[in-house]
């Protein structure tokens, strides 16, 4: 017996049958004629994949709007971290799990210590931005982009008509997957400076599993936007 609620949806729009898994779900897009043996058919057929994706979507830490308090997750690169808030002089030291912020007495605030923080995940942002923008560049073959990082309000990357690519430092929180999609998504923009079909196509042959990434961003990737 299934230990899923499955949820299925009739559609006119589509012609071959879709499979999308969500945390105790599993919802199925299908064409209006589809009969429920052929359903079923399906749902025997993709039985083990089924099984893969909820254990996985399981394990998921789910994203919530990182608190700079003590005892808070806060993701790095997908991997939660606990933050521990000192007190002593201005520093930041950062370990595998754990974020260490040291502050004076009186700057013990929210702003402070998000600040810190900021500035520790832009340089990471960078390096790893950088890094992986070369990589990609080399692949697609263009030239190697200049890499900013800043603070935006609501999105998550832009890129210039002079070709400098500039990324939001809390994106540094997303899994590497997406951050590569997010990287190849700029550079894609290089090339096709719209979201035309040719630029999804473009993006598509550097990255197929880029609807996944654009989910993820979605689905978790708001309250991380802005902490
Ligand atoms: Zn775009």
């Amino acid at each position: 017996m299934a230990d899923y609620d499955l949820v299925v949806k009739h559609t006119n729009r589509q012609k071959s049958i879709g499979l999308r898994v969500r945390p105790g779900e599993v919802e199925l897009s299908c064409p209006r004629w589809t009969t429920q043996p052929l359903i079923d058919q399906v749902l025997r057929d993709r039985a083990q994949w089924i099984k893969r994706q909820l254990a996985e979507c399981a394990s998921l830490p789910v994203a919530q709007k990182p608190q700079p308090i003590d005892g808070a997750t806060w993701l790095f690169r997908g991997q939660p971290h606990v933050l521990r808030i000192h007190i002593g002089p201005r520093s930041i030291e950062f370990e595998s799990g754990s974020i260490h912020v040291t502050l004076p007495e009186h700057q013990q605030t929210a702003a402070h210590v998000t600040r810190q923080i900021e500035q520790l995940f832009k340089a990471k942002a960078l390096s790893q931005f950088k890094e992986r923008s070369a990589y990609f560049a080399k692949q697609m073959s263009l030239g190697t982009p200049e890499i900013r990082v800043r603070r935006y309000r609501s999105r998550w990357g832009s890129c210039s008509a002079r070709g400098v690519v500039t990324y939001h430092w809390p994106i540094i929180q997303a899994p590497d997957w997406v951050s590569d999609y997010l990287i190849v998504h700029e550079l894609s923009h290089l090339v096709h400076f719209d979201h035309s079909p040719a630029f999804w196509a473009q993006v598509e042959s550097v990255m197929p599993n880029w609807r996944d990434a654009r989910l993820w961003l979605k689905e978790q990737g708001a309250p991380l936007l802005l902490p």
